[in-house]
């Protein structure tokens, strides 16, 4: 296995950077970016392909379609659970004038909780 991969970015070569300068004289060029394997964290990353963000989602516009064939999703998924909502006492603040009064409202906060699979 190769220590580096190339930007599989499809415009990586076109940025204008420094860091992509190569070439003497008349003939430089602009290359695509060498990403080194020197990390575990890198080789776990979806970075040990692309450079940058630019150059991955550069990517994953030009080759969506085919990358969805790889793992369809032809119906949604669910994922169950249960909605929780409770009521409380809070305050806005409004000015009469002079001063700020607190105003009482009924607050409603919705919670969603997981639920364990295993009990049906
Ligand atoms: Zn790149």
């Amino acid at each position: 296995m190769s220590d580096y991969n190339w930007c599989h970015g499809p415009e990586c070569h076109e940025q204008q950077t420094q860091s992509r300068v190569r070439g003497s004289g008349d003939n430089k060029v602009l290359r695509t970016i060498k990403i080194k394997q020197g990390s575990e964290w890198i080789r776990q990353s979806v970075f040990s392909h692309f450079c940058n963000q630019r150059c991955l989602m550069d990517y994953l516009k030009l080759h969506k379609d085919s990358i969805v064939t790889i793992a369809p999703r032809r119906e949604a998924l669910e994922t169950p659970i249960k909605v929780e909502k409770t009521k409380s006492q809070e305050y806005r603040m409004r000015y009469n004038g002079e001063n700020y009064e607190r105003i009482p409202y009924q607050a409603t906060r919705t919670i969603i909780k997981s639920v364990d699979n295993n009990d049906g």
